[in-house]
């Protein structure tokens, strides 16, 4: 790259799933837009997040199931696997996303494009990008600022001298920042009790890793809802993971060809070992080292840049959207958030219409376990604090007659209204196909139903949903007791 300047109606700082749905935005409104990656196109989601490890999780599963089927006559088989072939075949589906959803829409250059390397505001219009091959300069009547976040690295004694590994272990060969973990450790110790740490800790353990989960937290998921994070430590633990709550960490450290982790638990000091440690810890946004200051652009004590609900920042031509925003405006840290986040940010840059405001208050979310947490709205705890007072109730699954016909009946379902009126305002599910069943969930929030809402219409029998039919009617009536169809 030579030291050139080039001029944009929008200059993006990133090009991930956020940075994309505005470059996309910009060139329907006919717009010229140019995004920038010092990483890999495409951002964290395909490359070394959603979509590899939704990948690998499903194999786990294939493999577990085959070992632990649930009903009698099928006979338990171990089933041998290539961990290298699992990999690449994984590199081979992030490829192919990769080319698809995101190289093959480069196709028109007049309005998007990428420019390859480190981007840095140096003004309030101009970004610098910085590569191998020199420099070069974007100026951007407005600009996006969509750098994604990063696996957030604790403060503990010792593991800046330990090799650790992050959820970048899920990144590509071609990834040049990656880790890719090539080989599969035959222990592991998590640091962290949030989704991610769950969904590769149960991956992990699946294959066989021996997996040892550490957290602070009085238990794993903390801010869901109790209930789920009980149920699922549970299930967790019947399939052999061990899970260490309540630990302050107080030091890690080399030992032979392994990793050691001292902790307090309790009043009393633990050691345990294992091949390799990976720290998922939460993530933070990449506002550092991209020039804010010079911009006079305004970050949160989280770190994450500071928006109205327009997604505008503190500078009227700048503004942010994706896991860089962090919580602002209730946003939450999840691609189909920045997607749509970006092609607002987008609009209100660019098409001279009125602006829209964003409206994070309900957003289904799923943690990829087995079976999946899903939930959406406020949880019991959240809606006393919101100042709503609130009913609740939990059912068990086993109440669900498609869970009962598939011998699956692990988890719960609990749902939050507000009493007076009987709104729903915020519904968890632990169970099979969680993920598929909080949509209904999620519309019904967006659209202000009551628990007779729920009650009234028709569910599929038999399905997982009908779990939402069934948690509505247990407010007012005993559910062990219904016939077919939740009637
Ligand atoms: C293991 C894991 C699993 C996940 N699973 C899910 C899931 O199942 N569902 C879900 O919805 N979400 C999931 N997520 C979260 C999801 O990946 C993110 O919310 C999403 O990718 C954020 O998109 P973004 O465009 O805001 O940021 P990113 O996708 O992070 O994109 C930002 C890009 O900006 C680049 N960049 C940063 N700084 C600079 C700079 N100075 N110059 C140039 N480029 C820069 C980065 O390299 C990056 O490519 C997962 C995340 C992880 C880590």
């Amino acid at each position: 790259m030579t030291s050139t300047q080039e001029q944009y109606d929008l200059v993006i700082l990133g090009s991930g799933s956020t940075a994309f749905a505005a470059a996309i935005h910009a060139q329907e409104l006919g717009k010229t837009a140019v995004m920038t990656e010092v990483r890999t196109l495409g951002g964290t989601c395909v490359n070394r997040g959603c979509l590899p490890s939704k990948n690998l999780i499903e194999a786990a599963r294939l493999v577990y199931d085959a070992a632990h089927p649930r009903y009698p006559g099928l006979t338990p088989v171990h089933m041998p696997f290539s961990w290298a072939e699992l990999v690449a075949q994984k590199d081979e589906i992030i490829e192919e996303y990769r080319d698809q959803h995101y190289e093959s829409l480069l196709d028109d250059p007049d309005h998007m494009q990428v420019v390859t390397g480190q981007a840095r505001l140096v003004s309030d219009h101009e970004v610098e990008v910085q590569s191998a091959d020199g420099a070069c300069r974007l100026i951007g009547s407005q600009l996006l600022i969509a750098t994604g976040s990063q696996p957030r690295i604790p403060h503990l004694p010792g593991l800046v001298d330990v090799p650790y590994l992050t959820s970048d272990l899920l990144s590509s060969a071609d990834d040049p920042w990656g880790t890719e973990l090539r080989e599969q450790p035959r222990s592991l110790l998590i640091l962290g009790g949030g989704y991610i740490a769950l969904e590769l800790g149960q991956m992990f353990a699946r294959f066989g890793t021996e997996v040892t989960l550490v957290t602070r937290g009085k238990s794993i998921l903390s801010g869901y809802e109790p209930e789920i994070a009980e149920a699922l430590t549970e299930i967790l633990q019947e399939e052999g993971l061990r899970i260490v709550t309540g630990a302050q960490v107080r030091g890690v450290r080399k030992e032979g060809v392994g990793i050691a982790l001292a902790l307090q638990r309790h009043g009393s000091q633990h050691m345990f070992t294992a091949e390799q440690l990976l720290v998922s810890t939460g993530r933070r946004p990449n506002t550092q080292e991209i020039g804010l200051e010079r911009a006079g652009v305004e970050v949160d004590q989280a770190g994450a840049v500071r928006v109205d609900r327009t997604l505008r920042t503190n500078i009227s031509h700048i503004w942010a959207a994706g896991d860089v925003i962090g919580r602002e405006t209730e946003s939450q840290m999840a691609t189909p958030v920045g997607a749509h986040d970006g092609k607002i940010a987008a609009h209100n840059a660019l098409s001279g219409e009125p602006l829209r405001e964003v409206d994070h208050s309900v957003i289904p979310r799923t943690i990829f376990t087995d079976p999946q947490v899903a939930v959406v709205g406020l949880t019991d705890e959240e809606a006393v604090a919101a100042g709503i007072a609130c009913d609740c109730n939990t059912i068990p699954l086993s109440v669900v007659p498609r869970a009962r016909a598939i011998r699956d009946t692990r988890g719960v379902i609990k749902m939050v209204l507000d009493g007076p009126t009987r709104r729903v305002v915020g519904i968890s599910m632990l169970g099979v196909n969680a993920g598929e069943v909080i949509h209904e969930a999620a519309m019904a929030l967006r659209f202000g139903a009551t628990t007779d809402d729920f009650i009234d219409l028709i569910h599929v029998y038999p399905t997982m949903a009908e779990a939402l039919k069934l948690v509505a009617i247990s407010f007012t009536r005993d559910v062990s007791r219904l016939s077919c169809c939740a009637s």
